[in-house]
């Protein structure tokens, strides 16, 4: 495969993909709408292709991307699962799909009614009492809960607590939440199994404490069946706790954050509830709360008055407004659907979701460091920490490796609490064929390392470029495209 040139370098000036008729009504010359001054003084620099120019470019381009439509995506911590079609049709239904959101609520009682009974759905899920969808993602939902949790002190005049405590196996943007939203962030160490060690909890809670924000299942992979504990130790110090449940697609209908004595919980609906994600979004981040919190939801709420459905923005003490019009809407109607179609089997998601990462594992443990010698739940994490100081071979080498597979390689060096993190998240879409498949792919590479480092090092051989520079890619892509 040769590199693809870019559509600016395959245009002709004067080429169309669509050319329309001649008016045969009066037009109005454009600088009578728009005042001069805006007006651009020569043409944009666009390319200029046929149609089917366009096509075959941006078909050839999808080609030569990694998608879950195209093979394994076992990208850990992103439950890159297989969304079904059915969803974005619903997405797309006309009365969903295609209502504007300043539509007057009586015109879109479908839509609300949509949220209202998404909200009570979600509410059985997690075991919270109210829920708002406006977060775009995850992380906007951790900020959301994160400033729920100050508004609570802050309306109660406790305005000492300063501190947000966030155990060291905890995703990556809770400490940043929590330094966003302006508090002093407390790191907690874990035990060697992975679980928060509770008498270093113990001697970091006090009357600074505002709050505890906990990943479970932890970014090891691993639950922590300690999180009542947890809950009951902050409480007591007056703080209140949150729940990161973006890894919700490991524990759908065995456990839920509310039982555990949780205040707040964020899911990613993109990740579990079934919204092809990834290139930025979007996403959605609901955050559910227990009834202490419900004051402070931002507005608006959807509220059933009677039989109808409507948008309840009259909440003095709300903490605001988090996006524009109703978050995300289109990613809750394709999760809705998800929910519905699965409805009390939604357990089964969960249950095939971790057998399949315990597979995994399994199978991979005789050739590859363990982050802790437990059950996980949806996720594995592996490390390659001995095969690199018995040949050299390191963990991105082994990634690289895996695209010459034809997978995608899956998380690797997060969490960073493991050296040499392989992180392995198959998500219960995945059959036996292709776990198995995958799993020969790792074991060949464990081999091959031994045999031939410099294989393993010198990879990928068969993709359209070798090795970037990763760090000169990421800190300074080259986007754009300049005109002459
Ligand atoms: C993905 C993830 C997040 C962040 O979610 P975004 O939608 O990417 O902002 C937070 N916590 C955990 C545990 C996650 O896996």
């Amino acid at each position: 495969m040769s590199t693809l040139p870019l559509i600016f370098e395959k245009s002709t000036a004067g080429k169309r993909a669509i050319t329309f008729p001649k008016a045969d009504v009066p037009v109005t010359p454009v600088e009578e709408l728009i005042p001069a001054e805006l007006l651009r003084q020569k043409p944009a620099a666009l390319p200029e292709v046929s149609e089917i120019e366009a096509i075959r470019h941006f078909t050839q381009l999808s080609r030569r991307n990694h998608g879950v439509d195209v093979d394994f995506y076992p990208l850990g911590s992103c439950t890159m699962k297989y969304n079904p079609r059915v969803n974005e049709a619903v997405a797309r239904a006309p009365g969903i799909g295609f209502t504007h959101p300043l539509q007057p609520a009586e015109t879109v009682q479908g839509n609300l009614k949509l949220l209202h009974t998404m909200e009570q759905w979600l509410c059985e899920v997690t075991g919270m009492d109210r829920m708002t969808f406006q977060p775009a993602a995850g992380a906007h939902g951790e900020l959301t809960g994160v400033l729920l949790i100050k508004k609570y002190h802050e309306s109660r005049g406790d305005s000492d607590r300063k501190k947000v405590i966030v155990p060291d196996s905890a995703h990556g943007t809770n400490p940043a939440t929590a330094a966003m939203a302006g508090f002093e962030v407390v790191v907690v160490k874990s035990n060697p199994d992975g679980t928060v060690d509770l008498d270093a909890l113990r001697q970091v809670v006090g009357p600074d404490t505002a709050g505890l924000m906990m990943t479970n299942p932890s970014t090891l992979g691993l639950f922590d069946p300690n999180a009542k504990q947890i809950a009951d130790i902050v409480h007591e110090a007056g703080g209140l706790i949150y729940y990161d449940g973006a890894n919700m697609n490991a524990i759908m209908g065995y456990a839920r954050p509310g039982d555990m004595g949780f205040d707040v919980v964020h899911l990613n609906l993109h990740k579990t509830f079934s919204t092809p994600h990834g290139g930025g979004g979007p996403g959605s981040g609901p955050v559910g709360v227990k009834k202490i919190l419900e004051p402070f939801l931002p507005v608006p709420t959807v509220e059933k008055v009677g039989e109808q459905f409507v948008w309840d923005w009259d909440r003095p003490q709300s903490i605001g407004k988090l996006h524009g019009f109703w978050g995300n809407f289109g990613v809750v109607a394709r999760a809705y659907a998800y929910t519905l179609a699965y409805g009390p089997e939604l357990k089964e998601v969960s249950e095939y979701a971790v057998l399949n990462a315990n597979y995994v594992m399994a199978h991979l443990r005789k050739y590859y460091d363990l982050a802790a010698d437990r059950y996980c739940m949806h996720e594995c994490v592996l490390s390659a920490k001995s095969l690199k100081n018995e040949v050299g071979v390191k963990t991105l080498d082994i990634a690289k490796r895996l695209l010459d597979e034809g997978v995608h390689p899956p998380t690797i060096y997060f969490p960073l609490i493991v050296e040499e993190a392989i992180m392995i998240e198959p998500t219960e879409t995945e059959d036996k064929a292709t776990l198995d498949r995958f799993v020969d792919a790792m074991i060949r590479i464990y081999k091959e390392a031994k045999e031939d480092p410099e294989r393993v090092k010198s990879s990928p051989h068969t993709t359209v470029v070798g090795r970037l520079d990763e760090a000169l890619a990421a800190r300074k892509p080259n986007l754009r495209y300049r005109a002459e």
